[in-house]
C-alpha cells in the first residue's frame, strides 16, 4: 500500500451518576420521554447550574488510570449552537483547560504495538435525542440525555489503522467498566466515538485534511467505517484528486460514508467561559485520596497473573474479563494457595456453569472459599480431578462444604498402592490378549488396560499411580 492511515478518536462516554452533570435531575436510561428533566436541563432563564462532584470524582479517577495530569485549575466553556435538542443554546463542555491533560494508552493489534498520546479529557454535558416518528411523520424531542455527564476523550492522531482504532476503544471500554466509571453500555449510546481519518504517503509525516465519521456505536461499525473512509480516501489521492476536510456519516446498511457538512459550513461555536460556574480548582490533596482509591489496573494485574503464576494471554483475558471475575479468582487463589489450578478450573468446567447461569460473577452462588475446598482435595489428591469434574455442578447447587460431598458420595481417591496393585493384578489376569499385545509393543494398549484399572476401582484409583504400577508389572 502506497498510502498509511492516520486516525484520531474522540470517545464519548457516559458517566454513571446518578444525576445530570449540572441539575439533579435523574441520569437513567430508558424512562418515558422528558420525564427526568427540571429547568436547568430546559435552560429555563435565572437558574444556576450546580456541578455534580459524583462526575468530577469519576473524571478524576479515569484521568489518572491512563497515566494523565489532573488539571487543578479546569474550567467549562460554553460551546454555542443551535439545534432543537439543545434548549440552552449552548452546550457546557472544556476546551484546552479540560480536566484531563495527557495521558497514554498501548494498544496492541497482530502488527505490533503501538502508543496511542492522549490530548485531552473533557466534562460535559450530552444534548437530548432528536425521535422521529416515522408514522405521523414528526420529529420530537426528548431532553432525558440533555445535560447527562460524558468525558469526551480526544486522541491525538497516532492510531495508523482501523484494527488499532478498534483495539484503542476496546481497551478503554474495558477500563472504564473495569474502574465502574460507566456501564459502557453501546446500544444505549453510553461509549461512542467520532473518527478522524486522513491518509498521507507511506513514510512521510505531515498531517492531510481529515474527515470526521460522527457518532459510532459499534466496535464492528468503527472498523468498517474507518476502512471505507481509507479507501475512499485512497482513490481520490490516487487519481489525483484531493480530500476536502469535511464531517460524514457513516451508514452501515448501505456501507458507505456521505457527507455531512463541509468545512465551509463548519460551526463556529463562539465558545467562552460559563460564567454560572467557578472555576474547577481541585486541591492537590483531593486529588491524592481519589488516586488512593485507583484499584490495580487490567495491565498490572495481568502482568502479575503471567509473572507470578505463568497464565498464557488466554487466561488473563478470561480472568480479566471483569473486574468482579479477577477478584473472584484472586480469592479463589488466596484460598487454594495455587494460581495456575486455580486458573485452570476457571477456564474450564466452572466457564461452562457460568455461561450457562448468565449472570454478573458476583451473583453466582459458589464462593471462591467453597470452590477453593473442592481444589484443595484434588491438590492433596484425596479425589480425581475427574471425580472434582463430577462435583463442581453438585457444589454449585448446594451450600455443603467440597469435603462433605466427597464424604457423603464415598469419592476418596485410593493412594493405597496394595489395593490399586491387586485392581491392577485383576486386570492383568483378565485381559491376556491385550497384555500380550502390550508386550509385542502396541503400547497403546496401557490406555486400555489403565482404563480397566479405574473402572474396577469405580473411579476412586489414582490414575497416576496405576499407571505406574502397570508399566511395572508388565515388565515383569
Ligand atoms: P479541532 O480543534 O478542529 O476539533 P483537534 O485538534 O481537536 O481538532 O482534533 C480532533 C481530533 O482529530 C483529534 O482526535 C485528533 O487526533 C484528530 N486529528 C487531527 N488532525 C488529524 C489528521 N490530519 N488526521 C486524522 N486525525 C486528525
Ligand atoms: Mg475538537
Amino acid at each position: 500500500m502506497r498510502y498509511e492511515a492516520v486516525i484520531g478518536l474522540e470517545l464519548h462516554i457516559q458517566l454513571a451518576t446518578a444525576s445530570k452533570l449540572f441539575s439533579s435531575s435523574s441520569a437513567a436510561f430508558g424512562a418515558e420521554p422528558n420525564a427526568h428533566v427540571n429547568e436547568i436541563d430546559l435552560g429555563y432563564p435565572g437558574v444556576l447550574p450546580v456541578l455534580n462532584a459524583q462526575a468530577v470524582r469519576f473524571a478524576t479517577l479515569f484521568g489518572l488510570a491512563i497515566g494523565a495530569e489532573i488539571n487543578p485549575h479546569a474550567f467549562f466553556m460554553r460551546k454555542n449552537y443551535f439545534y432543537p435538542d439543545l434548549p440552552k443554546g449552548y452546550q457546557i463542555s472544556q476546551l484546552d483547560d479540560a480536566i484531563i491533560r495527557g495521558g497514554k494508552i498501548v494498544v496492541e493489534t497482530a502488527a505490533g504495538v503501538r502508543e496511542v498520546r492522549i490530548n485531552r479529557g473533557q466534562l460535559e454535558e450530552d444534548a437530548g435525542k432528536s425521535v422521529h416518528d416515522a408514522f405521523s411523520d414528526r420529529t420530537g424531542i426528548d431532553l432525558n440525555r440533555a445535560g447527562v455527564p460524558l468525558i469526551e476523550l480526544v486522541s491525538e492522531p497516532d492510531l495508523r489503522s482501523a484494527a488499532e482504532a478498534v483495539a484503542y476503544m476496546r481497551q478503554l471500554h474495558h477500563l472504564v467498566r473495569y474502574l465502574g466509571i460507566s456501564d459502557g453500555n453501546m446500544q444505549e449510546g453510553s461509549f461512542r466515538c467520532d473518527a478522524n481519518v486522513s491518509i498521507r504517503e507511506q513514510g512521510s509525516d505531515g498531517l492531510n485534511p481529515r474527515v470526521e465519521l460522527k457518532n459510532i456505536n459499534s466496535f464492528r461499525f468503527v472498523e468498517q467505517a474507518i476502512n471505507l473512509e481509507i479507501e475512499r480516501q485512497s482513490d481520490i489521492m490516487e487519481s489525483g484528486g484531493t480530500v476536502e476536510q469535511e464531517t460524514r456519516l457513516f451508514d452501515p446498511d448501505r456501507m458507505e460514508t456521505r457527507t455531512m457538512r463541509s468545512k465551509e459550513e463548519a460551526n463556529d461555536y463562539r465558545y467562552f467561559p460559563d460564567p454560572d460556574l467557578l472555576p474547577l480548582d481541585l486541591a492537590p490533596e483531593w486529588i491524592a485520596e481519589i488516586r488512593q482509591t485507583l484499584p490495580e489496573l487490567p495491565q498490572a494485574r495481568a502482568t502479575r497473573y503471567q509473572e507470578s503464576y505463568g497464565l498464557d494471554a488466554e487466561a488473563t483475558q478470561f480472568i480479566l474479563q471483569t473486574r468482579e471475575m479477577a477478584d473472584y479468582y484472586d480469592a479463589l487463589t488466596a484460598a487454594c494457595g495455587d494460581g495456575k489450578l486455580a486458573a485452570n478450573w476457571l477456564q474450564g468446567e466452572f466457564a461452562r456453569l457460568y455461561n450457562e447461569f448468565g449472570g454478573n460473577v458476583q451473583d453466582i452462588p459458589l464462593s471462591a472459599e467453597r470452590f477453593a475446598g473442592l481444589l484443595l482435595r484434588i491438590k492433596d489428591n484425596t479425589i480425581s480431578a475427574a471425580a472434582g469434574k463430577k462435583l463442581l455442578p453438585q457444589l454449585w447447587e448446594s451450600t455443603e462444604t467440597a469435603d462433605a460431598l466427597i464424604a457423603a458420595q464415598g469419592l476418596q481417591q485410593v493412594n493405597d498402592d496394595s489395593q490399586i496393585a491387586a485392581w491392577v493384578d485383576e486386570v492383568i489376569a483378565a485381559h491376556p490378549q491385550q497384555v500380550a499385545a502390550y508386550r509385542d509393543g502396541q503400547t497403546k494398549m496401557l490406555g486400555f488396560l489403565t482404563g480397566q484399572v479405574l473402572k474396577r476401582s469405580q473411579g476412586q484409583a489414582n490414575p497416576k499411580t496405576v499407571n505406574a504400577l502397570l508399566q511395572e508389572k508388565l515388565a515383569q
